[in-house]
């Protein structure tokens, strides 16, 4: 039957109410591994708690400490990284190489956010962009921006499928910009929050009030929102929505950051061919991005728009490359496995749900859906996919209602999409409504440029893969580097997080302050300092 997971609220780990407590299954045996519920105790205190002790425990620390104790921090969790990537492979059916993407990702982004610490002025606010100047020509009066942190709480709700990084990387921006957390895991992941938030409260390290764990429904959270407050939300665009329309977002103001789905996108450019190590890069890559977290990813490649002369060979080439990997999918936690099961047999519905949308549209060119049979595990067993890949029908690639370019299926599965003209791309990868992220794979800087220009108001982040690039065995599109934002427009919910000190701006105001150049100096120095320290 395994633990029962309790919540970390005000201080004290608390066991769920004995109603409404939920198994948590291991999606390779079907077998439970732990029971969770949310917390027998008022949303409303845990958060009042926060923002009443948290807050002024954070402040009181300054920037300079709360970077040296991120790194601190990430030291914890570098001493934990084996027993915590056999957890997510246990509780998430990642490979170990899918587990280290997620936990070595979360230590990463602490890793950064403290260096980044140790490069601004100390003081417990950010500067803003720019120090004091007058506001208008000659002028006796100064202004500058401040950003302050917003007196409230930061409740950050995650989705199942970056448990570590997601629930690290939310909380490493907030404690550093002078927000406290309340975090609450999405049920699959919820053991690895667990134990991280463990060992995260166990390391003395954070002040008080400054980091919560919410396991169980995050609704009740939402019904005591005030006015300061910021939700950062990662999920799905459907609960997204319901996050904005929260009629306490609604009545208060506070402030929400939505990070949703996506239907990126991968662009073959028309100067390649199959002699070319762009196209070789291309295959690679978008091998990688179906099949890493057997597709669940927010920043995975759904759609590859592939010149139409350069299908046949591409086709063959992705097939080439997916055959293995499809013949290597079982059991995570055996060596030769490529690609674990799906994070339950409700998402594993969910996805093969999406694949008879998609074959109203497309002609299936690898995998099959309904496979039994998996590496290291009996038939039956498990949540288990294998990849498949679709190609438009011609008639459908041009229609923004064609279910490649609407719905975003979960799982190992992307569609290729023949075009001619360059000039449609734009908007054709505008018909996802709003992506993460976008790769253009071409050595020809004419192409580059103007299929760049047209894709970038799309997206959050857009991927070059040019001659010199593709020499680099870099990462593929789907990595997030905590220097640039995550996030995108439309349907992956307009939000933005991580991109540097950027990441910080979510949980601060941002306040003009306006007096004399001896006030305005005066007040400057008591907040945010006066001098950039050396590393
Ligand atoms: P989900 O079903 O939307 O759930 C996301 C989180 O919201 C979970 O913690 C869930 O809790 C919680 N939730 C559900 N209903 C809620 C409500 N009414 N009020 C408050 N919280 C609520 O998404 P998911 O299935 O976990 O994750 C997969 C989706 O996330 C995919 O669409 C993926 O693209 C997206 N995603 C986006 C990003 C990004 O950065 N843009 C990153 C990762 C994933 P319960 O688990 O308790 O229901």
């Amino acid at each position: 039957m395994g633990p029962q997971l309790g919540s970390f609220v005000v201080g004290a780990w608390r066991q769920p109410s004995s109603a409404g407590v939920e198994p948590v299954r291991n999606p390779t045996t079907d077998e439970t591994i732990a029971s969770f519920g949310a917390p027998d105790f008022d949303a409303g205190e845990a958060l009042a708690w926060a923002r009443r002790v948290g807050c002024a425990s954070i402040e009181a620390l300054g920037w300079a400490r709360r970077g040296q104790l991120l790194a601190e921090l990430a030291g914890v969790l570098t001493r934990a990284r084996d027993e915590l990537l056999q957890l997510s492979i246990l509780c998430g059916g990642n490979t170990r190489d899918d587990a280290k993407f997620d936990i070595d990702g979360a230590i990463g982004v602490l890793k950064t956010y403290a260096a980044l610490a140790r490069e601004r002025p100390d003081g417990p606010w950010l500067p803003g962009a720019g120090g004091s100047e007058p506001l208008f020509p000659r002028s006796v009066l100064h202004g500058r921006q401040l950003l302050v942190p917003r007196r409230g709480v930061a409740v950050q709700i995650q989705a199942f499928n970056f448990p570590v990084w997601g629930m690290v990387g939310k909380l490493a921006v907030a404690f550093l910009a002078g927000m406290p957390v309340v975090s609450k895991p999405a049920a699959p992941g919820s053991p690895l929050a667990v134990r991280v938030a463990e060992l995260l409260t166990a390391s003395g390290g954070l002040p008080d009030g400054a980091f919560q764990l919410w396991l169980g429904s995050g609704a009740p959270l939402l019904d005591h929102l005030e006015p300061l407050d910021v939700v950062a939300f990662t999920g799905s665009a459907e609960t997204g929505r319901l996050v904005r329309g929260h009629p306490r977002v609604v009545a208060t103001g506070a402030r929400v950051n939505v990070e949703a789905d996506s239907i990126n996108a991968a662009i073959v450019g028309l100067d390649l061919d199959p002699s070319h190590t762009s196209f070789a890069r291309a295959v690679r890559d978008c091998a990688f991005e179906i099949t890493q977290k057997a597709g669940q990813k927010c920043t995975a490649t759904r759609r590859i728009f592939v010149p139409r002369p350069l299908i046949p060979p591409f086709r063959e080439a992705l097939v080439g490359a997916l055959e293995p990997i499809a013949g290597q999918t079982g059991d995570p936690s055996l060596a030769e496995v490529r690609m674990g099961p799906l994070a339950s047999a409700q998402q594993r519905s969910r996805v093969r749900a999406g694949i008879e949308g998609l074959a109203r549209w497309a002609r299936p060119v690898f995998g099959d859906p309904q496979r039994q049979g998996f590496l290291g595990v009996g038939p039956g067993v498990g949540a288990f996919l294998e990849p498949v890949v679709f190609e438009a029908e011609d008639r459908a690639a041009a229609l923004s209602e064609a279910a490649f370019h609407r719905d975003e299926v979960f799982g190992p599965v992307a569609t290729l999409i023949p075009y001619d003209d360059p000039s449609v791309l734009g908007a054709w990868v505008g018909f996802g409504g709003g992506s993460l992220v976008a790769t253009l794979y071409s050595s020809d800087d004419g192409f580059l440029s103007r299929v760049a220009r047209d894709v970038a108001p799309w997206v959050g982040r857009l991927v070059l893969v040019d001659a010199v690039s593709d020499l680099a065995t870099g990462p593929s599109s789907g990595a997030v580097f905590p220097g640039l934002p995550h996030g995108g427009p439309g349907r992956a919910g307009d939000g933005s997080e991580l991109g540097g000190p950027y990441g910080c701006l979510l949980y601060c105001q941002r306040v003009g302050l306006q007096g004399t150049e001896h006030g305005v100096q005066r007040f400057s120095e008591a907040t945010v300092g006066s001098a950039v320290r050396q590393r």
